[in-house]
């Protein structure tokens, strides 16, 4: 990044590197196609778990979770079982448009609610309460109101019908690219950056629009990442050939079958006790409970000292993660096994937040999501169509882009690539 070239950076959330490449070949994303053959276009890793906050805080500061501090969508709260949700406030690395000398356009890049000051413009994605507040400069705001931008669908109305989730998405893209339109040429920016998260809420309702082509909403599908495709070749196009273009994705998407409620095992395992009656209140994990699930497969130990009702004194640490290794190795559900793989905090975060990670994050086969219910029903069928997985992936055209993409990238490698 110089004062001389531009730095375009646009995120499709949830967008696996499977499918654009499919797209892309069946010439559904045409612009997507010719960047392949001018740049570098591979499949990368999503953060663990591949969870939108956890990747997005990686992608924008270059930073591994245990030092960015963003575990998960949720988290509890010093010395308590109360939930609490991470926002841009809870970010404790800076975004790499904080040290930016020349202008920046930041638009819709989740879990930047609500935005720090900066030299340009910052409209925070979701989750973002209020739309008052997820403008800088607020000066901006009476623009945004009187367009009648939104942040995000209105995922409730859109899960009653296809035709409900498909006018929404058009009018959410048609009015985000409005904007795009508006502060690229009202800021002239150095850095670009606009997530696409349509992208994501599609994935998740109608996956199956995707897989199964005689879906009636199958051509509505292709329909809008053709929009998409657009999208990109509308901004791409304004660059110069020594100005860098990333198009990414934060996590990949898969088709879900069952949801596994790790709580209702781990009950089952003799690893936790509930008392209480509200339901969704974690303050039920009772003394004597050594482990509990928060969601995407977040296992936490109930330290002494860190919680409540804490048992776990930190000499018996080891040999209660090496049983609960085990425990989850065997986990099954009809049959098959729920866990593809199990990893210990210190072989996937380091940094001085390590300490709030969780203990072990589960990764499991294809189709199953891994869930923090309390309850004891130990699975039930997914009421989406979609779900995360790791595969996300990375398009980079940059002068040098063979030299500075890693063969297989991580969103923490995206830093580096854009302020090389
Ligand atoms: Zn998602």
């Amino acid at each position: 990044m110089n004062a001389e070239t531009r730095t375009l950076i646009i995120g499709i959330d949830g967008a696996p590197f499977s499918l654009i490449q499919e797209l892309a070949e069946q010439g559904v994303m045409p612009y997507l196609s010719s960047l392949r053959a001018d740049g570098i276009f591979r499949p990368m890793r999503s953060s663990i778990p591949a969870v939108s906050s956890v990747s997005w805080s990686s992608i924008i500061t270059g930073c591994n979770p245990g030092e960015h501090g963003i575990f998960g969508f949720t988290e509890m709260m010093p010395e308590s079982y109360v939930m609490s949700f991470p926002n841009f406030l809870s970010l404790k690395r800076p975004p790499f448009w904080a040290e930016q000398a020349g202008k920046c356009v930041i638009i819709n890049v989740p879990s930047t609610y609500p935005p720090q000051p900066l030299n340009g413009c910052h409209i925070s994605g979701f989750v973002s309460p209020r739309l008052d507040k997820a403008v800088y400069p607020v000066s901006e705001l009476a623009k945004l109101e009187a367009m009648g931008y939104e942040v995000d669908l209105d995922v409730a109305k859109a899960k009653q019908s296809d035709l409900v989730l498909y006018k929404q998405l058009d009018e959410t893209h048609a009015k985000r690219e409005e904007l795009a339109d508006y502060l690229w040429d009202k800021y002239d920016p150095a850095v670009f950056m606009m997530v696409v998260t349509g992208s994501d809420r599609i994935g998740h309702l109608g996956w199956h629009h995707w897989e199964e082509e005689s879906h009636p909403s199958h051509q509505q599908f292709l329909d809008y990442f053709r929009r998409v495709d657009e999208t990109v070749a509308r901004f791409a196009r304004r660059l110069g050939p020594r100005d860098t273009l990333v198009v990414l994705s934060d996590h990949g998407m898969e088709r879900t079958t069952q949801e596994v409620n790790l709580n209702a095992h781990l009950i089952q395992g003799g690893f936790l006790k509930l008392g209480g009656e509200d339901k969704k209140k974690y303050n039920r994990i009772q003394a004597g409970s050594t482990a509990f699930a928060l969601e995407d497969g977040r296992i936490y130990l109930n330290e002494r000292g860190r919680f409540p009702n804490g048992s776990v004194d930190e000499s018996e640490e080891d040999a209660l993660l090496d049983e609960l290794t085990a425990f989850f190795a065997e986990m099954r559900v009809e049959g098959a096994k729920v866990v593809a793989k199990i990893h210990r905090r210190e072989e996937i975060y380091w940094g001085e937040h390590l300490s709030r990670a969780p203990h072990l994050v589960l990764v499991a086969n294809s189709g199953l999501k891994l869930m923090g219910r309390l309850t004891t029903e130990l699975y039930q069928p997914s009421a989406l169509s979609g779900m995360h997985n790791e595969q996300a992936f990375l398009l980079v055209r940059a002068p040098r882009a063979e030299e500075i993409v890693p063969e297989a990238p991580t969103v923490e490698d995206v830093v580096p690539i854009i302020t090389q």
